[in-house]
């Protein structure tokens, strides 16, 4: 049996470790500068760098890195060791405060949008105390953030960052208001669902383009899909459950609280959730998940598929982001209160998010966008590309209760007195979490599915953060300067509702009327990246990054340009991909399938002049044809590719590979699919959907 209690956090150099390593009053001051967010004292970085290392080497590392996260949606790191050589040629093993709190890669090849050039490469990691140290590998990884010598932002964690301190401030400036003194900090909160596939690895050695593009470009369906909803929480097998057993003891290891694990509803899908935690320790947690989900297979014989749509015709996968705010005294802010006073405060809170969302569903929607996940929103398994709400019936009619100045009256409980000026008192939400909704208010939290499952949750959460500290700034410029508060914020919460309850849609978001529906409401229907990439860059939006400080006009303009190249450059492979496989292995399979079948029915022929051939003629034929037409769309695709090239600016290029790429490469796979079912499996050169979904 293993301690699990003794195995969590083994590999962290966390708070326990440093109360117990560090000297009382470094210990303190490391603190102190982490809750205010100054910069360490290059004595006191001294000291924890040594003892770190101590700790390190004790655990068997030799090296450190700044561990951070580039544009490119994953984590870098370059490894230095410890070593130092001493006069004797011999070594000692060292880490300076200086070595901990700054690095500097040569970062010249991380995308950045055209806000460094190549010529001033250089950039630097800066430790975020905030997230503790852990070791992978033999490697002391420190978790950094990532900025130019110019002092723009190159990577997704200190976005996160200024939005966290961002929000604690409106936040607090809301609950002062309601007479609250004792709460110094409000923190986002997040538990991140992630869904993933697991296929057998020597199958995945087999296929070009799960290697290459993390999908299947071609493949008939299965006989067997999804139909029997038979995997969904269904018994784990024992090869999974021994993957995930191996997982979950490397993830508390690093001190990430993996706490649920289950099969999704595709065969071979499964997803794994954690317990939730402050908003950046959660961004980097979800990244060592990811990380660790993909070696650990590898272990097991296994590969990990965290694309979006890795399997056409069955559910792709996603990460639910549930998102709330938190005291540091323990309140959970989205609670509903037990008194009047309380739930006038939470209503205030939701209010502020219901504001949010609807006055930024362009960037919540450009959060979440991504040729990967362009395949899964609105495709009936995934919240459509419409940003909307789910709040609930309950909840819904306090609103329109208070929006009508009537009595509410809650059907599961007593009636409620109200006036104007004392808000009812209400049961938390009782009803069925919709699950069709892309925002969703689960009861003391509200869960964002829009997130496809390879997206880094950092820049989603990002935006939250920032929209709905913009609405607690306006409540509480509102606010400030009241003299009748009850009053004042019964009406800020009506009028806030009246003004964008549009958003709030409690119905099935699959069904065609809700796109009409929409349609009339005025929401944005952003199907594509490509859509909604430009409203990234518009007027409202640029003034509210750069009035929180998040990003200024250039940070913005430059993740533009990087996102819409990446959309370009994703596409651009898969058609590579899709062409090379046609050509150098569909087309010659199906050949020599005809061949056998034309030399089976000559040989017939030779031994019986009349008799019955019309099996390998008919087949011949067909084959014939499909494989004349197959050759003829990979040479339009092949033909479209290089005009692909022509376009003038990255927007133009992103919008070619949509409007021409992506429906060639579509009618492509229509004929290769109908091929491999009329090709013997003798021939045809790939793991069939059968094979990978069901061999496990
Ligand atoms: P579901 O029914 O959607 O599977 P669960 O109730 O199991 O949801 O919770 C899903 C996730 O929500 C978990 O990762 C959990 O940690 C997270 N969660 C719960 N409470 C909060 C909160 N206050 N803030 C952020 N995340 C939370
Ligand atoms: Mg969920």
């Amino acid at each position: 049996m293993r301690n699990v209690p003794e195995l969590f956090g083994s590999m962290v150099f966390n708070d326990k470790i440093m109360k117990e390593r560090l000297p009382k009053d470094a210990y303190k001051k490391l603190k102190d500068t982490v809750q205010e967010g100054l910069a360490l004292d290059i004595n006191i970085a001294n000291i924890v760098a040594n003892s770190m290392k101590d700790w390190a080497i004790e655990k068997g590392a030799t090296h450190f890195t700044h561990w951070f996260q580039p544009m490119t949606g994953i984590t870098a790191e370059k490894h230095d060791s410890f070593i130092s050589p001493t006069s004797d040629g011999g070594i000692i093993m060292e880490f300076s405060g200086k070595e901990l709190i700054k690095g500097e890669p040569d970062a010249s090849s991380f995308p950045s949008g055209g806000l460094r050039s190549t010529f001033e490469a250089r950039g630097y990691t800066a430790w975020d105390p905030t997230s503790f140290a852990f070791i992978r590998d033999n490697t002391l990884c420190i978790p950094t953030v990532f900025c130019s010598y110019s002092g723009n932002v190159l990577d997704k964690k200190t976005p996160l960052l200024r939005s966290m301190e961002v929000i604690n401030k409106y936040a607090l400036r809301i609950l002062k208001l309601f007479g609250d003194t004792t709460t110094t900090r409000v923190t986002t909160t997040v538990g991140p669902e992630q869904e993933y596939f697991l296929i057998d690895k020597e199958l995945y050695n087999k296929r070009k383009d799960i290697q290459l593009t993390g999908r299947t470009l071609l493949g008939a369906r299965a006989p067997k899909g999804q139909e029997l909803s038979d995997h969904y929480f269904g018994a784990i097998k024992p090869r999974i459950a021994a993957y995930m057993e191996d997982l979950d003891e490397e993830l508390w290891k690093l001190g990430v609280l993996s706490k649920t694990k289950h099969n999704e509803v595709a065969p071979s899908q499964h997803e794994l959730a954690p317990i939730f935690t402050n908003s950046n320790v959660a961004s980097d947690h979800n990244q060592i998940v990811m990380d660790l989900m993909k070696t650990i297979a590898d272990k097991h014989g296994l590969v990990c598929l965290l694309h979006e749509k890795p399997f056409a015709g069955l559910n792709g996968s996603g990460k639910h982001n549930n998102w709330s705010l938190i005291t540091n005294t323990g309140k959970n802010l989205l609670n509903p209160g037990k008194n009047p006073r309380e739930n006038t405060q939470f209503l205030l809170f939701l209010a502020a998010v219901i504001k949010a969302v609807d006055e930024y569903q362009d960037l919540l929607r450009i959060s979440v966008s991504s040729a990967g996940n362009d395949h899964r929103l609105g495709g009936h398994e995934a919240p459509p590309a419409i940003v909307s709400m789910f709040i609930g019936s309950d909840l819904e009619d306090v609103l329109e209760s208070i929006e009508n100045d009537i009595e509410y009256s809650n059907k599961s409980t007593a009636k409620m007195e109200i006036s104007v000026d004392v808000l009812p008192s209400f049961k938390k939400d009782t009803t069925d979490r919709n699950r069709t909704s892309p925002f969703a208010f689960t009861g003391n939290k509200f869960e964002f599915r829009m997130l496809g499952s390879t997206v880094s949750i950092a820049c989603p959460n990002t935006i939250l953060n920032t929209i709905v500290a913009n609405s607690l700034c306006e409540f509480a410029d509102k606010l400030e300067g009241s003299y009748d508060f009850d009053n004042d914020v019964n009406k800020l919460i009506k009028d806030t509702f009246l003004k964008h309850k549009r958003i709030v849609f409690n119905g099935n978001n699959y069904s065609d009327e809700w796109i009409n529906e929409a349609e009339k409401r005025g929401l944005l229907n952003l199907k594509t990246t490509v859509d909604a990439l430009p409203y990234y860059t518009i007027d409202k939006n640029i003034k509210l990054f750069e009035k929180y400080s998040i990003y200024t006009k250039e940070e913005i303009q430059s993740r533009y340009e990087i996102l819409l190249d990446e959309y370009s450059k994703t596409i651009n492979i898969e058609a590579l991909t899709l062409c090379d496989m046609i050509k150098k292995d569909i087309i010659p399979c199906v050949c020599k399938y005809i061949k056998e079948l034309s030399d089976t029915a000559a040989s017939k022929k030779l031994l019986l002049a009349d008799i019955d051939c019309s099996v390998e003629i008919d087949l011949v034929s067909k084959l014939s044809s499909l494989n004349s037409c197959l050759a003829k769309r990979v040479y339009d695709l092949d033909n479209n590719l290089i005009d692909s090239k022509n376009t003038e600016s990255t927007l133009e290029m992103a919008k070619f590979y949509k409007k021409n790429i992506l429906p060639a490469m579509q009618e492509v796979r229509a004929i290769a699919d109908e091929l491999e079912l009329m090709v013997s499996s003798k021939y045809w050169p790939y793991p069939t959907y059968g094979d990978l979904l069901f061999s496990i």
